[in-house]
């Protein structure tokens, strides 16, 4: 058996709510399927309505209790102390990341459970090294003024977050929301609950005090969810997910005049010039299209190939797409995994059958691989490509997230911006060129939160991350986390 499936085996089987410290039970649980072979993996607490209103209520009063004695420095401390818990526990991380969601097991190590840590230290020391604004002014009558800006916690911040890099985006707004002081209550996608629950265990053994961190699983709509953004002594509510779940939650949150910050959907696109190296760029488009397979919100699913090189871009991308190998992460030299449920596999191939309805042509993929073994029953798609597609398609333009990209010809730089701003999503772009110039120009028009240059993926946690359009409100990351997740006063003092 493989290592980490067996590591797999050791972890808890039925998954809690963390609520003022304490794992408690639920009434009400439902099952975790697998995604590699649908066998069920654990039984998940299901929080209901008053399981929502302690956590919140747990939170509220640690907002008053020895948490707002910590010093910025406690703070940065006990947030290294969780870094150095998940770094103690790897393994376990690793095992539970990949059981839940069957991603391919180095990329669990290398990337989710790697920045699952580096969430904490990065904002650990960003709270520990951020200074203040200050200014002098003299006023209409002469007065000398001194202003300083001090910052608050906002209270209780209410966590949501999705299944496709569950530790990573859930400890990206966990940790900054600690850094700054606040109380959290976290809700997980009730596809990937095991990491979230390790990480109640980590936190519950650094000392942070009781209700500072409160951990509910359940489902969205009319559940856990909903019941969180809804909760009238919720401060804030930072989200990860779909668009459409984003204009819910704004909807629920409106009356209460909320905070909130939203990551969502993306339909990206890479564009991929003549004089680009052309290794990298397909070597680039390859991992962007089909890494964890196409679930990532910053996945390219559209590719512009300047007509010249075109075809020549279509078959080296097809061989590679047909070199990848997929299944159980738990064999050796697996490149991708399955889909995270059978329903979200289900979507994944009506977009498939779509496609052929909206006339693409198939260059690879499209159907779901046979095993003859246990992966027959897991959720699995072939990587896909397509082409020959109008710009006007709808599987040009809807999020697909899966492991999927259509690719078109262009003839002319502002055409081919032209063609990716004309969507309604806003998340992230890659532009492949050796052209300096026309690397920056392109990139300055590309109407997206982050475009990389010959890059991508590429995440230094001190930059404002989050999308224009469809794909979000506000930014997240360095000092953007900090003032999202704080609350500014001005002091303004008359000092002669
Ligand atoms: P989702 O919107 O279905 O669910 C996300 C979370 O919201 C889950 O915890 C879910 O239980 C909860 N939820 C659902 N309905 C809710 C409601 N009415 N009220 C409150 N909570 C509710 O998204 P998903 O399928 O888990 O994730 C995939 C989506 O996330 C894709 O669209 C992807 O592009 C997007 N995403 C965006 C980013 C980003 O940074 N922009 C990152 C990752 C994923």
């Amino acid at each position: 058996m493989d290592y980490y499936a067996e590591v797999a085996e050791g972890l808890p089987k039925r998954l809690r709510n963390f609520i003022d410290g304490e794992f408690v039970e639920s009434v009400q649980s439902f099952p975790k399927f697998s995604p590699i072979d649908g066998r069920e993996l654990s039984h998940v607490a299901e929080a209901d309505a008053a399981a929502v209103d302690a956590a919140v209520r747990a939170a509220r009063r640690a907002q008053q209790g020895p948490w707002r004695q910590y010093t910025t420095a406690q703070r940065a401390e006990t947030l290294h102390r969780i870094a150095d818990s998940i770094q103690d526990r790897f393994d376990e991380f690793v095992a539970a990341e990949v059981a839940d969601t069957g991603r391919p097991i180095a990329q669990a190590k290398a990337l989710d459970i790697a920045r699952g840590i580096s969430n904490f230290r990065t904002f650990a020391d960003l709270v520990s090294t951020a200074h203040g604004e200050c200014f002098e002014s003299v006023g209409a009558d002469g007065t000398q003024l001194l202003n300083y800006v001090t910052r608050k916690p906002l209270g209780v911040v209410g966590v949501i977050s999705p299944w496709n890099l569950p530790l990573l985006l859930l400890t990206w707004k966990v940790a900054p929301a600690l850094a700054m002081g606040n109380s959290v209550v976290a809700k997980p996608s009730e596809e990937s609950p095991t990491s979230a629950t390790l990480l109640a265990e980590v936190i519950r053994d650094s000392g942070l005090p009781n209700g500072v961190f409160n951990l509910i699983h359940g489902h969205g709509p009319n559940a856990a969810g909903e019941w969180l953004t809804k909760h009238p002594e919720i401060d804030a509510i930072t989200f990860t997910g779909e668009s459409r779940t984003g204009s819910t939650i704004m909807k629920a949150v409106a009356n209460g005049v909320k905070n909130v910050s939203f990551e969502l959907g993306g339909k990206n696109a890479a564009i991929v010039f003549a004089d680009a190296d052309f290794d990298a760029a397909v070597e680039g488009v390859l991992r962007s299209s089909f890494i964890n397979a196409g679930q990532v919100c910053m996945c390219t699913e559209r590719v512009y190939v300047e007509r010249s090189i075109f075809e020549r871009f279509v078959s080296e991308l097809k061989t590679r797409a047909e070199a990848l190998r997929v299944g159980s992460p738990y064999e050796s030299g697996i490149t991708t995994g399955p889909m995270i449920s059978s329903a979200h596999r289900d979507k994944v191939l009506s977009y498939f059958k779509l496609a052929v309805e909206e006339g693409a042509n198939v260059v690879t993929g499209g159907n779901v691989p046979k095993f003859d073994n246990a992966c027959d029953n897991g959720a699995f798609v072939q990587p896909t490509i397509w082409t020959g597609l109008p710009d006007s398609a709808r599987c040009v333009n809807e999020e697909v997230f899966g492991p999927v990209c259509h690719i078109s010809p262009f003839d002319a730089e502002d055409e081919v911006v032209a063609r990716v701003n004309n969507s309604n999503y806003g998340l992230a772009a890659c532009v492949w060129t050796t052209h300096l110039a026309r690397g920056h120009r392109v990139a300055q028009r590309i109407e997206t939160g982050i475009v990389w240059v010959n890059a991508w993926y590429a995440r230094d946690l001190r930059t404002p991350f989050g999308g224009a359009k469809l794909s979000g409100f506000g930014r997240e990351g360095g000092r953007h986390s900090m003032d999202f997740y704080s609350e500014l006063t001005n002091i303004c003092v008359r000092v002669a």
